[in-house]
């Protein structure tokens, strides 16, 4: 058996798989999410810290969920989010179009993804220092 402290009550419960949280919690957040994702649905024009603050959740949360792409923000939302390649704001997951593109593109065969990832944002941060070089010898 496979004993864990929830991360966030502290209680000891029997850990399957996942994010170690006992079922009490993870029904909370569930709640949670479900508020959220309503909230944002109903007001599609309301910022992230207004989200947090109205549904009682924290922002760091909020980000991850749309990470996993369970939220999506509306076009034309206050609210986004940051590639985590080229910092263009998406509206959810974690990479825009481009990125992901480039990523697939560069990750065909790639058997270590992460890897792999990191050095492709490693190159778009060197080219966009050398677009601002550029830019200064003119
Ligand atoms: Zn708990
Ligand atoms: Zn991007």
């Amino acid at each position: 058996m496979n004993v864990r402290n929830c991360v966030k009550c502290g209680k000891i419960f029997n850990y399957i798989t996942g994010v170690p949280m006992c079922p009490a919690c993870k029904s909370d957040l569930e709640d949670q999410f479900q508020v959220t994702k309503k909230y944002i649905r109903d007001n599609p024009h309301a910022n992230i810290a207004q989200v947090a603050e109205e549904c009682d959740v924290s922002i760091k949360l909020i980000h991850q969920w749309v990470r996993e792409e369970r939220l999506i923000f509306a076009e034309g939302s206050a609210i986004g989010i940051e590639c985590e390649l080229c910092g263009k704001t998406i509206r959810t997951g974690r990479f825009c179009e481009q990125c992901k593109h480039d990523i697939q593109h560069n990750l065909d065969g790639a058997y270590d993804k992460k890897s792999a990832i990191q050095k492709l944002k490693d190159d778009k941060v060197k080219n966009k220092m050398r677009y601002l070089n550029k830019d200064n010898m003119r």
